[in-house]
């Protein structure tokens, strides 16, 4: 599944910024942020310090989408926010899901499809966690 995703957004290119940058010091914080590799993204701690997913343009999502795929896929440490939970509520109808399934190609629409069914028959918790089930629940039909 993830060697789908992994090919799927392959060509993506790296956006000179992910954020309005200029626009304030946070859009510049988390710019700065986005601006790691995929790898050190994935190993980053996701503490209250805002969301820089919420600052991201659509190449940049596009770009460090592998890296969300991980992400959403890995144990949260204790003592940071569950990541999965925060990919679904962006991958909501009135969240970003519309503008980002618009933006992707065929194969990458597939490869989110299917992180997000792996995610529903491998992940338990989800389902235990009333708001990660339901933001599942909403973005399997938008994503199918
Ligand atoms: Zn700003």
């Amino acid at each position: 599944m993830l060697a789908q995703v992994d090919a799927a957004f392959a060509g993506c290119p790296k956006p000179e910024h992910f954020t309005n940058h200029t626009h304030c010091s946070e859009c510049a914080r988390h710019d700065e942020f986005l601006q790691q590799t995929r790898e050190d993204i994935v190993a980053a701690r996701f503490i209250a310090n805002g969301d820089p997913w919420c600052f991201c343009g659509l190449e940049g999502w596009a770009y460090h989408f592998p890296a969300l795929a991980r992400l959403a896929l890995r144990k949260p440490r204790d003592d940071e926010d569950p990541f999965n939970g925060n990919l679904l509520f962006h991958l909501q109808p009135d969240r970003r899901g519309r503008d980002l399934l618009n933006h992707f190609s065929p194969s990458q629409r597939q490869a989110v499809r299917r992180l997000l069914q792996h995610l529903q028959s491998t992940r338990p918790e989800l389902v235990e966690d009333g708001f990660t089930r339901q933001d599942l629940e909403r973005a399997i039909p938008l994503w199918s």
